[in-house]
């Protein structure tokens, strides 16, 4: 199965996105569509198509993705007041693109639950 997907190419520079960050690891961009005032995608470099497909060699990379959303709310101001970070998983979780990406919600109020 192909892991290609939209996100690899906002990687390649093949589509434009908002990018805020960029390290060896990871990339971050605005999402085209946000949910808040500031929502931004957190993803890895290496493709991973869901949470499933995470095994323990992804670990740090996996982590490394909430120390670049913790840089990012702090960064843009959102810390104190707080923001949400999600990853859904699979149809359930409302997940539509098959590499595995932290979105950092920030700038309102969220509700509980999330439906
Ligand atoms: P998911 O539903 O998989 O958790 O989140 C995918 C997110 O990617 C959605 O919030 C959607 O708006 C965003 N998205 C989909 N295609 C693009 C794109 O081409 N550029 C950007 N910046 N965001 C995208």
């Amino acid at each position: 199965m192909s892991t290609e997907t939209i996100f690899s190419k906002i990687i390649a520079r093949e589509i434009p996105a908002d990018i805020v960050y960029e390290d060896d690891q990871s990339l971050a961009f605005r999402d085209i569509n946000p949910q808040a005032p500031f929502h931004v995608l957190i993803i890895p470099k290496t493709p991973i198509a869901t949470i499933n497909d995470i095994t323990p060699e992804h670990a740090s990379l996996v982590g490394h993705l909430y120390v670049v959303a913790a840089k990012l709310a702090k960064e843009y101001g959102f810390a104190e007041d707080g923001y949400r970070v999600v990853m859904n998983c699979n149809e359930h979780g409302g997940q539509t693109v098959y590499h595995i990406h932290l979105h950092v919600l920030a700038g309102k109020e969220m509700g509980w639950p999330p439906y």
